[in-house]
């Protein structure tokens, strides 16, 4: 059996990864919109829990390919233990190409550019790193814990250690009203970034973050559906990257699309605006209730 702890979450692309535990919770569990890992305390997984774990797949006749660290920011182990961890990967699993897994800002900042080229050389590639917001206020209003020059830093040491990563944008974080100016500046970062892939999604209130209480108060005041789908449009149009996935098929999207950037761009915002036509106007200019997730126009 292998082992993980409470809630375990992916990506929606790395549905063919094997999920490896190699930490519970999360190192920073304090992102006012998130409540994912209350109840999990933080912890590092013993190296021969995961030693046990990536021995019992092996025995298997595994195909996997790719594996994918859990949970909240697996990247947030020091270069030996994320070593130790490749090394024994390849071990027991000679056929995976790559490592990821979830990574924050600060767990970048951590690691010197020189360990994060020799972590490229042992697998590690496509960390999903929660960037969010390409505006100061944002990111210290949601409590991320970095600035967005500390942003702009770690993107750039793993660009010069040739480390590809994947960015998260939480589309409308910025709340009612700066769904113009925060799609500007999401682009902006991103471009300056040029990620492989951007995961595009809208905010999602956890049921219990401290986000829901703000919001309450009347201190944080949600978009609308149509302004999610306008600052999602807005950001596209905006983006200036070289070769990236644009990924917007969460079920959290109200339309969804994806696509490769350059190429795709027209395309996707055509599919976009033609899914917002197919909203009422007053479901456009409704806060989408609390699950209400998973619509999809078709
Ligand atoms: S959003 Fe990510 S970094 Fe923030 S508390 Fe949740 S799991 Fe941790």
């Amino acid at each position: 059996m292998m082992h993980y702890t409470g809630p375990t979450f992916r990506p929606p692309y790395e549905q063919n990864s094997l999920l490896l535990q190699v930490t519970s919770g999360c190192s920073h569990n304090a992102c006012t919109f998130c409540s994912m890992y209350d109840e999990v305390p933080f912890r590092v997984s013993p190296i021969e829990e995961v030693e046990h774990d990536l021995a019992f797949v092996g025995r298997g006749r595994t195909l996997f390919k790719r594996v994918f660290l859990v949970n909240g920011d697996a990247f947030c182990l020091s270069y030996d233990r994320l070593m130790e961890i490749a090394e024994l990967v390849h071990r027991y699993l000679p056929r995976v190409e790559s490592i990821g897994g979830y990574a924050s800002i600060g767990n970048v900042l951590a690691k010197s550019e020189q360990q994060l080229r020799e972590l490229t050389q042992a697998g590690f590639a496509d960390f999903n790193i929660g960037l969010e917001s390409g505006l100061d206020d944002v990111l210290a209003f949601m409590n991320k814990g970095y600035t967005l020059a500390q942003a702009r830093e770690a993107l750039a040491r793993l660009n010069a250690a040739g480390m590809p990563f994947n960015l998260n944008i939480i589309t409308a974080a910025a709340g009612r009203g700066r769904c113009l100016e925060h799609a500007a500046a999401n682009a902006a970062i991103v471009n300056e970034a040029d990620p492989t892939l951007v995961f595009v999604s809208p905010l999602h209130v956890d049921p219990g973050a401290r986000l829901e209480q703000l919001v309450a108060d009347g201190a944080f005041e949600e978009c609308t559906l149509g302004d999610y789908i306008t600052e999602e449009i807005e950001f596209l149009k905006r983006l200036d990257v070289t070769d990236c996935v644009f990924f917007g098929l969460h079920v959290s999207n109200p339309v969804r699309v994806s696509g490769i950037l350059p190429r795709d761009k027209d395309y996707l915002v055509g599919e976009l605006e033609f899914g917002m036509t197919r909203f009422p106007q007053w479901q456009l200019d409704s806060v989408p209730a609390k699950g209400a997730e998973g619509r999809m126009v078709d």
